[in-house]
């Protein structure tokens, strides 16, 4: 008997992440591998995190604080909201999941930009919904074509910020045009994964839609600038009637008790954080100099990655720098990603990658 699967989970593709580092170095054989793939942070966890994490580990045997109640506190207490306005999950990748399934039943409709970050479509698509594409308008989400996109159907508004992979991102002006055109039926949902490497001051204060009672929840994530991706924890801000929602189909213990211990650790660590943000910016000046030195014109980035057209078939320069030990992303045709990392570690992508666009 042939297996039954739901055609919309049939029709999906399994998310291809970026290559792991022992794994290139196992296939390669190589010694040295640089990872710009994933946007994770070049210098590694808070140790403030680590510490908390060696302390936590004679109390495995215990289950997690479902309710991870210092870590909800603590990010209340950071954002001015209250405890039944936080919700934890195992990465904000699963607080996208939550959300679709709650929002959409079969057929209703999501709306999301065209070039965005990959996971909302593939909720969207497991959960039975409709994808409504919005092309980004020179890089940037065309926020008065996604507010044209809202029908009666339309229940989540994916609004990434700035957006993955582009870098971009839209300012707190024309967020407020479009919440003002968004009906009451649709959540929007604003998707801050790079929100602690914003610079721009046009940048939106979004906390404060959610406190305006608007309906729409704010994602954060300890992955990126706090550096703990491989534990796997993030966070939403909302009102607490989404919060509610999403938490009858949240796990009981999707946030585990190294995770909530570690992040606790990372949120009160302001030092690691400037650290990060500093290092970051003077990297993405190193490596948009010599990508533009080279010809190219990356797209500004509000980001800790840069997205460039590299005029040539990405899949190939992807997969000679990959021979020689630098991970990169090869998003579609020409595009590729590139996180910035530390100054040795740019340094030497770019002198690979003018040696491999040298002989493509
Ligand atoms: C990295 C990232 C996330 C966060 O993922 P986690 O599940 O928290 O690791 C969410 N949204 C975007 C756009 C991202 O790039």
């Amino acid at each position: 008997m042939p297996l039954k699967v739901h055609p919309d989970i049939a029709s999906l593709s399994p998310y291809v992440p970026g290559k792991p580092i022992e794994e290139l170095q196992r296939e390669l054989g190589l010694a040295r591998v640089i990872k710009l793939a994933s946007n994770e942070n070049p210098l590694g966890p808070s140790p403030k995190a680590l510490a908390a994490l060696s302390d936590g580990s004679s109390t495995l045997h215990r289950y997690p604080d479902g309710g991870a109640f210092r870590l909800r506190e603590a990010l209340a207490d950071r954002w001015k909201v209250t405890l039944d306005q936080v919700i934890l999950g195992n990465g904000s990748d699963e607080i996208l999941g939550l959300l679709a399934r709650t929002f959409l039943a079969p057929g209703d409709e999501a709306i999301m930009a065209d070039q965005t970050f990959v996971i909302y479509k593939m909720e969207v698509t497991a959960a039975h919904g409709t994808s409504v594409i919005v092309p980004l308008k020179q890089w940037r989400h065309d926020l008065p074509a996604m507010a044209d996109a809202i029908t009666a159907r339309t229940r989540l508004l994916f609004l990434c910020n700035p957006n993955n992979p582009t870098g971009t991102m839209v300012s707190a002006d024309e967020v407020e045009q479009l919440l003002a055109r968004v009906p009451s039926h649709v959540v929007v949902v604003l998707d801050e994964a790079y929100f602690e490497y914003v610079r721009s001051r046009q940048f939106p204060d979004s906390m404060a839609y959610v406190k305006q009672g608007r309906n729409v929840i704010v994602l954060r994530t300890f992955s990126k600038i706090y550096g703990l991706a491989g534990l796997r924890i993030g966070y939403g801000v909302t009102t607490a009637e989404i919060a509610n929602f999403l938490n009858r189909l949240r796990p009981p213990f999707n946030a585990n008790s190294l995770a909530q211990r570690a992040a606790l650790a990372a949120l009160g660590d302001d030092e690691h954080v400037a650290r990060s943000r500093a290092v970051n910016e003077a990297g993405m000046g190193q490596v948009v100099k010599g990508l533009t030195d080279l010809g190219f014109a990356p797209i500004p980035s509000e980001a800790n990655f840069v997205y460039v057209d590299i005029r040539r078939d990405g899949r190939k320069v992807f997969d000679a720098m990959l021979r020689e030990g630098i991970i990169i992303r090869h998003i579609e045709g020409s595009m590729v990603r590139v996180t910035i990392g530390l100054e040795e570690e740019n340094m030497e992508f770019l002198a690979v990658f003018k040696r491999v666009i040298h002989s493509q």
